[in-house]
């Protein structure tokens, strides 16, 4: 392969484009969506959209309030798809129950809880069950300064129900609470669900062998409402978009098809639409090779496979070929290539650590070039193997454990 085509700073003016934020269902993702499909247009790809609805949630009020044994109002933001409380609000004697262990949460019934970590599904009904009567989660960090002390919105995933509602408050402002001995408490949240229009963008670059397998190159485009982004994802946008304009002039055996996923943020949403509406089509894809998280400069690459522990081994031979660094991990992941991989498809994640993510320092200013060449090196070589070796070198399976893993994990995201 060609890896001196791969351009990092060609992927950086790709970026620069969209230093915004793109969350699922608005305007923002929508005008990325046609930049996508603009991009492609420029070296002759014809693009197309698929576009599918999502449930929105927008939170019209959060607020909270200690009631005794002094009074003060602190800035929260409210939880999403956590409901509304009636619109008076709901008032409660207080307590903070730490990680919210069985211990420290019997003394949460009837009690707005206060409670260290992010709330996630599973920590939200043992809070349920303990008889809470709402929450609040701490975020930040006792260093924070200015605008750094307002909390940002976090959401639940979708859940049947939500009989209590929640809430989060900055580190300095927990701390002053307890210290201060606060007793009781009104937590006041409305928020009103509806829905949206989200869009994956697709572009296929037809195999020279019209028998061949499929292979695809994801990666999500949307963004938190918090950030714009860049690190997470706009630079694995611009990693595929790159091997995309490789890959239409070194026409592979095998068929290629470019997806950038929309509404991953919002639970693998883009993904699961697309390995849905194309089910079918499925027997003939062999790997999806998926990127997320990526294009800083101090780092470490991880790839996350999910499928046979041979292409864990298969992949750590190509990087020493290409002689960039790496490691693998053999597990399920918490991106799109999972949704490949419940469907039968091994895949896998190129992951690069870096700083910042779903905050509103995910910006281009620390999204290096450097990085952005030497990933798209690794996964164009990794991609340009499979797309041209005569037969595929694992079998299209995936681990019984990690089946399991898949089917729980996507129970608790749908
Ligand atoms: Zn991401």
């Amino acid at each position: 392969m060609g890896l001196y085509e791969i351009s990092g700073q060609r992927q950086m003016d790709f970026m620069k484009k969209f230093d915004y934020i793109r969350e699922a269902g608005t305007e923002g993702e929508k005008k990325a969506a046609e930049t996508i499909l603009q991009e492609l247009k420029s070296f002759g790809v014809e693009g197309r959209l698929e576009s599918f609805e999502i449930d929105t949630c927008r939170i019209q009020e959060a607020s909270f309030s200690v009631t005794e044994p002094y009074k003060k109002e602190y800035v929260i933001a409210g939880y999403g798809r956590s409901g509304s409380t009636p619109s008076g609000g709901v008032e409660a004697p207080f307590c903070y129950v730490e990680n919210g262990d069985d211990i420290s949460l019997s003394y949460g019934k009837g009690k707005i809880v206060l409670v260290n970590q992010p709330v996630t599904c599973d920590l939200y009904n043992r809070l349920v069950e303990a008889g809470v009567s709402g929450f609040l989660t701490i975020t930040g960090n006792p260093t924070d300064q200015g605008i750094d002390r307002i909390p940002l919105e976090r959401s639940l995933r979708k859940m049947k129900e939500t009989p209590i509602q929640g809430g989060i408050l900055h580190y300095t402002d927990a701390v002053e609470m307890v210290e201060m001995g606060a007793s009781r408490a009104r937590l006041r949240i409305k928020q009103e669900y509806g829905k949206g229009i989200s869009h994956n963008v697709i572009a296929r670059i037809p195999g020279s062998d019209p028998a061949g397998e499929i292979l695809t190159l994801t990666a999500h485009y949307d963004s938190v409402p918090a950030g714009k982004g860049a690190y997470d994802n706009m630079a694995g946008a611009a990693i595929i978009m790159e091997l995309c304009r490789y890959f239409s002039k070194h026409r592979p055996r095998r068929t290629m098809e470019f997806v950038w996923f929309g509404a991953e943020e919002k639970g693998l949403v883009g993904s699961r639409n697309y390995v849905t509406v194309h089910e079918e089509e499925l027997k003939n894809h062999a790997f999806n090779m998926n990127v997320d998280l990526a294009g800083q400069l101090v780092g470490g690459t991880v790839v996350g496979v999910t499928g046979d522990v041979s292409v864990c081994h298969m992949i750590e031979y190509m990087a020493h070929e290409a002689g960039i660094g790496m490691v693998t991990k053999n597990s399920i992941w918490g991106s799109d290539s999972n949704s490949f991989a419940w469907k039968g498809v091994p895949a896998m994640t190129l992951n690069r650590d870096g700083f910042g993510m779903h905050t509103r320092y995910d910006t281009i200013e620390y999204i290096s070039p450097w990085s952005l060449q030497r990933s798209a090196q690794l996964l164009g070589y990794i991609g340009d193997r499979l797309g041209n070796i005569p037969v595929m070198p694992f079998k299209k399976e995936i681990p019984e454990n990690f089946r399991m893993e898949l089917e729980e994990y996507f129970k608790r995201i749908s």
